[in-house]
């Protein structure tokens, strides 16, 4: 049993009340206009987990590491606010994919005993305070984000150059290792193309991205079952007035699309203009093992990349993931402009549509008790509670 306090962002707008919770779910919302703030501080601001469906990588770790470094990373985003997240893989060759999610399944094996276990045995749930330690909660891994091998040898950006068509055969065997969730593909190869209303309909989720498709191709693969789009406006074909490319039928046509707001990949105007667009663009980190980590030389799968000022590149300059966290990405989406509710949907409820997902991206009882907690005026990440247990940040 849990209990929070304060402003809550629910799917019917922002509520004062309080938020209680039994074992792993959300119990009742209750609005009470007249709670007051506490001693010296104001009442906090309370969100659904955020949800984060494109991660490489966190505290050092890359999910290529393979062995525990989905969990180490899982840990390290789950204290910046990440409830859920999908582990993704970056283009390799095609052993060491196979490899690295082996690797995830094991880890979602091991976080679904834990909570079978916290199910069984609720009066030895640990306490918050035990709870503390630095690696003892981790944000729910929902499955895998597949980003490569079928994509572009044009608009690689930081991925290493094992592009190939997509094969319906080794998508089966990969999806038989760990769930595939995701997978990202470059439509303009016709291989890629012809896979995507089958794999729509065996329901993977089918995102657009690393690609120099020209507008014709994107509608078409839109008319083909994709759903959305990876890092809407990086390593994809641009949007000119006479040759829209992917961008422009993004912007014409998806439901869904992913944004990165570190304010590095994407310029505030443009997150703007496609926040307008794209009724369901939602935010993600492609967080690598730079995130959460001082600036210097880190690994994205093959790649050894440079955190440098906030940004991750290449030895080239070439911007390759992200330092990003989702608390960050929050506050920044604040800062451009979106009100706090408009930021909340683009972190919990859409990526949570996207995947179909019931049980978790808004506060309603039934739901998952996965809850982001905001000191109301700096926005500073101070709770995080993921399946009814409570993460102090700070620790
Ligand atoms: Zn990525």
């Amino acid at each position: 049993m849990g209990s929070l306090r304060g402003f809550i962002v629910t799917p019917n707008g922002t509520i004062k009340g309080r938020i209680d919770w039994e074992g792993s779910c959300i119990d009742r919302v209750i609005e009470d206009p007249s709670l007051q703030d506490e001693a010296g501080s104001k009442l906090p601001l309370i969100l659904p987990g955020f949800i984060d469906l494109h991660v490489h990588g966190g505290a050092g770790r890359d999910v290529m590491d393979g062995g525990d470094a989905v969990s180490v990373i899982a840990s390290l985003h789950a204290r910046h606010g990440t409830t859920s997240m999908l582990a993704t893989t970056m283009t390799a060759p095609m052993d060491h994919i196979k490899a690295t999610m082996a690797a995830i399944a094991l880890a979602m094996r091991k976080q679904d005993e834990a909570l079978e276990r916290a199910k069984n045995n609720p009066k030895t749930d640990p306490s918050p305070k035990t709870l503390n330690s630095r690696n003892s909660i981790e944000a729910s891994i929902l499955g895998v984000h597949l980003e490569g091998p079928y994509l572009s040898a044009q608009k690689l950006g930081a991925q290493p150059a094992y592009t190939k068509p997509a094969h319906r055969a080794e998508i089966t065997a990969l999806h038989q290792i760990a769930p595939l969730r995701v997978i990202t593909l470059a439509p303009e190869d016709e291989a890629n193309l012809r896979l995507m209303l089958e794999l729509r309909d065996h329901g993977f989720c089918v995102q657009l991205g690393h690609s120099n498709a020209s507008y014709e191709q994107a509608c078409e693969a839109f008319q083909c079952g994709a759903r959305s789009v990876t890092h809407l406006f990086n390593a994809m074909s641009g949007l000119h007035h006479r040759a829209p490319g992917l961008v422009g039928a993004a912007l014409a046509h998806a439901i869904y699309a992913e944004v990165i707001p570190d304010l590095l990949h994407v310029h505030p105007g443009a997150i703007r203009a496609a926040y307008r667009a794209i009724p369901s663009l939602y935010a993600v980190t492609d967080a690598t093992a730079a995130a959460g980590m001082p600036d210097g030389e880190y690994s994205l799968g093959e790649q050894r990349v440079f955190r440098c000022l906030g940004a991750v590149r290449l030895a080239d300059g070439t911007l390759a993931g992200s330092a990003l966290t989702m608390d960050e990405a929050f506050r920044n989406l604040v800062s451009i402009g979106l009100r706090v509710e408009e930021a909340s949907a683009m972190l919990s409820s859409r990526p949570a549509a996207m995947l179909d997902l019931k049980d978790r991206g808004s506060i309603v009882p039934g739901a998952r008790a996965d809850l982001v907690v905001f000191g109301a005026e700096c926005l500073q990440l101070r709770q995080v509670v993921i399946a009814g247990q409570l993460i102090d940040p700070a620790l």
